[in-house]
């Protein structure tokens, strides 16, 4: 064996060996697989092999519908048989609210260019003779769904691997991954050490114990999992067509045609994690013993639908283990604080999704970033909240909810109050319905009595909206206060500061005591971040941003910081704090600090370290919800003190609490997009419209500037726009296409309803000729084509008179 390589990916399951595949492909052919056993030995042999697209984020859906169009180049390629069948795939709704999710499902296939159509019961019918279609209210049909053989694609990947020049060996586990000062690993394996530039954990059911290996836990569980097949079904002869593969969404089942006859899985209410406490080293290709009691609930809604099952012969069952992650989702990239230790972990539908893990994967690692955005697998997108406890937790969570469709305005139970800040039973006594973010809880929304918080999860408004329109009135004409501990505060000193985010940020750095907005962009020029900056002195600086993204970015900044001259620290659970909006926030921050607080004082985009409300804060005149605000940052310990403060301050103000969802409503009305929904790394400074903040003049050298320089001069081909839509008890909340005289030309990134102004609002992108306040758009709500129009200027305070006053 070689003792050298640009790449060893740890594990020859589907995805080890899809990664193996896609760097030799693009280039990279110094890349070696090293296998514990025989391929195949996790997971990957007992799977189903069931292929889909659906999926719940649009670029996981992407990557689905690659990795199914793959499977037959790597057969032409590898000569290897990967079983593939083209069967076609049914998703079935049996209530209203799952025909709602199909519908908002195919207004989003609609714009990913997915061939998604709904078909016709009877045509379910004529596909499938055996589903009972009185039980179903609608069906969607994807063309391209169907199963293959999980071994043989498998092999197909390694073997197309080494038809481009990849290694991979089997029989040969790795017991150690020891880093060198240089950054490289040395695998140690048995017999022998290859020394690598970059090592990948892919090891699927042995994912924790590969991680421990180099000192990280990674937040997944294996989890066990049923599949039967049955004897030959009668009424299957003479059918003349294999059967479509099948998801029912309330029964969470799947099923697809078997030799005649048909096998049949389904995630069961309460799940088994499997061997919490580790996967044993000897275990290989075993399967685990059946328990037919455990989802004999799920098998009789099967039986009530499918009722051929009932009398059909079991010859099989499957009881296997694989392995999930916190979100259902995989995690992928680059492990935060770690050099050149990649994952690519928790990925649990392995043959929907191997074949775009690997391309992200292999882009991500040669190219610098993937051609999608992968923020929804992205590893980094939990931080050290997801232990190792709080990944079982989550894993099982998803495992029972595996094909249970999660509403817009749905927070999921398990694994809650993971963080919280000193508010937190003070605001859950104020009423507040709780969410969370970055593993922290926060305010959403409060209902005033405690017995009331409690939202009903839907896709139209749900018992929410009065509270949010009473919220929104007291910010428009009072003053609400706000918890902002859930955003992000990135710290940076030194005398190299200045120099480095020069570098970094696209937009122009503040001088002292002021803030400034402005994106921050990959070579490629897309966005990798939407962020303000503030210069405390010479020195010092701190970003705010997305607390979601805090771990994203925190790995962007240590990847380019210089070894002298400048340090770095995530600072998020160092600063908590409490923001102020409304005209009458001035009035009540004078009350509690000596600082001079007036519109001279105190400018617009100033930022202080002072006092208020007698605690240490950082002091911040800046505001998202549109009106006269302040953020008021403090330590932890500071901050129940400061709400005391405030409520005491207010009390003869109006003063009022609210929570995210007003926050996301004010913004709507401004034309504010927020990370991770309308600012992402799919879009670039022109196209979402921040290339405002973008400073080119005498600004040489910040990263992405190359390509920004050309789309200026180009000019974007698509571009963010605001959309008011005529819609009743329905808003837009993301993913829905856009379409202008019926064809599909763009999609919603965010929407909702918009309080102060009266109207429902959506924002997204459509092609740049479009954006015209005098051409007809519809926007496709749960199936139906709402009438909508661009509107140019913010629908609130265009000028931002009362933002500044
Ligand atoms: C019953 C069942 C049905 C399923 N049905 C479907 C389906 O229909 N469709 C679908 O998409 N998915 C399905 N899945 C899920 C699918 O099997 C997994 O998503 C997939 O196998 C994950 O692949 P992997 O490569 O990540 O992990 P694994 O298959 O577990 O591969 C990991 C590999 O790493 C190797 N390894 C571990 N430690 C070391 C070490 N120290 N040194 C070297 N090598 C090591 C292991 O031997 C193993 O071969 C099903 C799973 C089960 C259990």
């Amino acid at each position: 064996m070689e003792t050298h390589a640009k790449v060893v990916i740890i594990g020859g399951g589907i995805v080890g060996c899809s990664i193996l595949f896609h760097l030799a492909k693009h280039g990279w052919k110094d890349v070696v697989l090293l296998e514990r056993s025989e391929l195949t030995s996790g997971s990957s042999w007992h799977a189903a092999g069931l292929v889909h697209t659906l999926s719940s984020d649009p670029n996981v859906s992407l990557m689905q519908n690659y990795t199914i169009n793959l499977y037959k180049e790597i057969e032409r390629i590898s000569g290897q048989a990967v079983g593939l069948h083209t069967t076609g795939g049914l998703y079935l709704a049996s209530t209203p609210e799952r025909l709602d999710f199909l519908k908002q499902e195919r207004s989003k296939a609609r714009y990913l260019g997915l061939d998604q159509e709904f078909i016709s019961l009877d045509e379910v019918a004529r596909l499938n003779p055996l589903i009972d279609t009185r039980k179903y209210l609608g069906a969607l049909y994807d063309p391209i769904d169907g199963h293959v053989d999980p071994s043989g694609a498998t092999y197909a990947f390694a073997k197309a691997a080494r038809h481009f020049g990849a290694r991979y060996y089997r029989h040969v586990p790795v017991i150690e991954t020891n880093q060198r000062a240089d950054g490289s690993w040395d695998v140690v394996t048995r017999d022998d050490t290859i020394n690598a530039e970059i090592i990948v954990n892919a090891a699927g059911l042995w994912a924790r114990e590969v991680g421990h290996l180099a000192g990280i836990d990674l937040p997944v569980q294996p989890m066990e999992h049923h599949y039967l097949i049955t004897d030959k079904i009668p009424e299957l002869q003479g059918v003349g067509h294999e059967l479509p593969s099948g998801i029912d969404y309330e029964g969470n089942f799947y099923f697809r045609e078997e030799m005649g006859g048909l096998i049949l899985g389904t995630y069961e209410p309460t799940s088994t994690p499997w061997m919490i406490d580790g996967t044993p080293q000897d275990f290989g290709h075993e399967l685990l013993n059946p328990d037919l009691e455990r989802i004999s609930e799920r098998l009789e809604i099967a039986f009530d639908r499918i009722p051929a099952l009932a009398s059909a012969g079991i010859k099989n069952v499957i009881n296997g283990p694989f392995t999930f992650g916190p979100d259902g989702n995989p995690m992928i990239g680059p492990v935060p604080g770690m050099r050149n230790y990649w994952v690519a972990v928790g990925v649990m539908a392995g043959f929907c999704q191997a074949g775009g893990v690997g391309l992200c994967m292999a882009e991500w690692m040669i190219n610098g970033e993937p051609s999608i955005n992968v923020a929804a697998m992205d590893i980094a997108r939990f931080g050290d909240y997801a232990t190792r406890e709080y990944g079982t937790i989550k894993s099982a969570e998803n495992y029972e909810r595996r094909f249970l469709l999660t509403y817009p305005n749905e927070e999921l139970p398990a694994g809650r109050k993971q963080k919280t800040t000193a508010l937190y039973d003070r605001l859950v006594a104020r009423g507040a319905v709780m969410g969370v973010s970055f593993g922290l809880e926060h305010a959403l929304w409060f209902a005033g009595d405690p017995a009331k918080a409690k939202e009903t999860p839907s896709y139209r408004r749900s018992n929410a909206f009065e509270h949010v329109a009473e919220e929104v009135a007291a910010v428009r004409s009072n003053v609400g206060a706000i918890e902002i501990a859930n955003f992000a505060k990135h710290e940076f000193n030194g005398p190299g500061a200045e120099e480095f985010l020069d570098s970094l940020l696209a937009g122009r750095l503040p001088k002292i005591g002021r803030l400034a907005l402005t994106p921050m962009l990959t070579p490629k020029g897309t966005l990798c971040g939407d962020l303000t900056v503030a210069r405390l002195d010479s020195e010092t600086f701190f970003i705010f941003g997305s607390g979601v993204a805090q771990a994203m970015h925190q790995r962007w900044f240590e990847d380019h910081l210089p070894r002298t001259g400048v340090t770095y620290h995530n600072r998020s659970n160092n600063w908590h704090g409490i923001a102020l909006s409304g005209p009458k926030s001035r009035e009540l921050l004078s009350r509690i600090t000596r600082e001079n607080v007036s519109a001279d004082g105190f400018k617009f985009q100033d930022i202080r370290r002072t006092t208020v409300g007698g605690v240490p804060v950082m002091l911040v005149r800046l505001s998202f919800s549109g009106e006269l605000g302040y953020e008021i940052y403090c330590a932890p310990q500071y901050q129940l003190k400061l709400f005391e403060q405030i409520e005491e301050a207010g009390s003869d103000l109006g003063l009022r609490l609210y929570g995210a969802r007003t926050l996301m409503s004010l913004r709507l009305e401004k034309s504010w997009g927020v990370w991770s929904l309308d600012y992402r790394s799919d879009f670039t400074a022109a196209e979402s419209g921040l290339d405002c903040f973008v400073r080119f003049e005498n600004h040489e050298n910040f990263i992405g500037r190359e390509a920004a320089v050309v789309e200026r001069e180009r000019g974007p081909e698509k571009r963010f726009a605001t959309f008011v839509v005529e819609t009743d008890d329905i808003d837009a909340h993301g993913n829905e296409a856009i379409l202008h005289n019926a064809e599909c030309v763009g999609y919603v990134t965010s929407g909702g309803y918009g309080h102060r102004v009266g109207k429902s609002i959506a924002l997204g992108y459509v092609p740049s000729d479009l954006v015209s306040d005098d051409l007809a758009f519809e926007i496709e709500l749960l199936g139906e084509r709402k009438p909508a129009t661009i509107v140019m200027n913010p629908l609130y305070d265009a000028d931002g008179g009362r933002m500044r006053s």
